[in-house]
């Protein structure tokens, strides 16, 4: 078999990488001028099998989630998986302390002296918050590179500024895409364009129905270790990507002046939350339009022909890893991959 794969965000990018090594020709194509030219480079990167919100068939991949993470840095040079583990609270401390309030599984409901202990420069530690140890965070930017170049080096060919116009079906058992410099074909197309997903399928698959959902994320240096864990608060979520540059989840409101008011807002709650923060800089912020299927993520074939194989879905830092696995796994041995059985596209008859 041989593949080719649209769009090197933190999905094709693992789908890529996993087919190389199984030794299949692989080429991607990605409209922008490098890796992670989509919303993978605007992520917080949350890595974590906890969270309660794990639609349809992401709670059958949530188990695996770790595990893949801890492979891929074993597999590739250079990538780091931050081990911070991750604290999290509401706010409204009768509703942290709900006995009833479930907690995931590896999560411990902690009080003030040891979320002070965790985390020494917060101001006010609140009374109670959710720790959950196993948390982790990667640099979305630095992964998909990662799994680019590793790709590149099992035989991956990699076309920037190339943009898929449309999926087509041509030459025999081949199948094609269009692009401004003419076809491509491959034995198998995997669309893994992020919420450019539903434009190009939708002459094929009209029941994709992937919304672009926007989330804005800001980039601020810092004193090395201001930050230590993932900081999950109801007025905003930060965490260390890098030594001296934290990600700040700045809540995402319409229109340039009130996202520029509700950023600057978030950057002063920050700096009153956290001591030795005055020399804190709020590099920037960005809106990214993150692909959001209604039901859970979406994986497999598109058509009843089988010309597309789509993977779309939210969480895709999570995720990439398992999924990447998964789909190389099914596409080179033509057996279905069991984990991916409630995460198939409705097909049109
Ligand atoms: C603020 C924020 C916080 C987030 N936090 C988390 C988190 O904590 N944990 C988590 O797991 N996820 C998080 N996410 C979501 C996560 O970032 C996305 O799920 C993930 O990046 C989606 O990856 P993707 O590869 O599907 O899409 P993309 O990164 O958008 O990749 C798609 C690629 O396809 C290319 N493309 C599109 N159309 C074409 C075409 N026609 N031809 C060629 N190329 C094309 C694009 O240029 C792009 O590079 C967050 C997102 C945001 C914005």
């Amino acid at each position: 078999m041989s593949a080719l794969v649209i769009g090197a965000g933190i999905v094709g990018s693992s789908v890529a990488y996993h087919l190389a090594r199984r030794g299949v020709p692989v080429t991607l194509l990605e409209q922008g001028p490098a890796p992670a030219a989509g919303v993978t480079r605007d992520s917080f990167a949350w890595i974590g099998d906890s969270k309660a919100d794990w639609p349809g068939g992401a709670r059958d991949l949530r188990e695996y989630v770790l595990a893949d993470h801890h492979r891929l840095e074993a597999e590739l040079p250079h990538t780091t998986l931050r081990r911070t583990g991750s604290l999290s609270w509401t706010g409204t401390p009768a509703e942290d302390a709900r006995p009833g309030l479930e907690l995931g599984p590896g999560q411990f409901r902690i009080g003030r002296s040891d979320i002070a202990a965790l985390e020494p420069n917060l101001r006010h530690p609140p009374e109670q918050a959710i720790h959950t140890p196993s948390d982790a965070g990667v640099d979305p930017i630095a992964l998909t590179r990662a799994l680019v170049a590793a790709a590149v080096a099992h035989g991956t060919r990699v076309l920037y500024n190339t943009s898929v116009t449309s999926l087509q079906v041509t030459k025999g058992r081949s199948k094609g895409v269009l692009t401004p410099a003419g076809p491509r074909t491959a034995s198998t197309v995997v669309l893994t364009a992020g919420i450019g997903v539903s434009q190009l399928c939708e002459p094929l698959s009209p029941h994709l129905d992937v919304a672009a959902s926007p989330a804005t994320l800001a980039r601020i240096t810092a004193p090395p270790g201001l930050v230590k864990a993932i900081v999950a608060r109801p007025d905003f979520e930060v965490r260390e990507v890098q030594e001296g540059e934290l990600l700040l989840v700045v809540p995402h409101v319409e229109g340039s002046a009130a996202l520029a008011r509700s950023a600057q807002l978030a950057f002063q709650r920050l700096k009153m939350a956290f001591r030795g923060s005055e020399q804190c800089r709020l590099l920037g912020y960005r809106t990214g339009r993150r692909p959001m299927p209604a039901h859970g993520p979406v994986i497999g074939y598109a058509t009843r022909d089988r010309s597309v194989y789509v993977a779309v879905m939210h969480s895709a830092i999570c995720l990439a890893p398992t999924v990447g696995r998964l789909i190389a796994d099914e596409l080179t041995t033509d057996r279905p991959a069991p984990e991916l059985k409630r995460c198939r596209p409705s097909v049109a008859r």
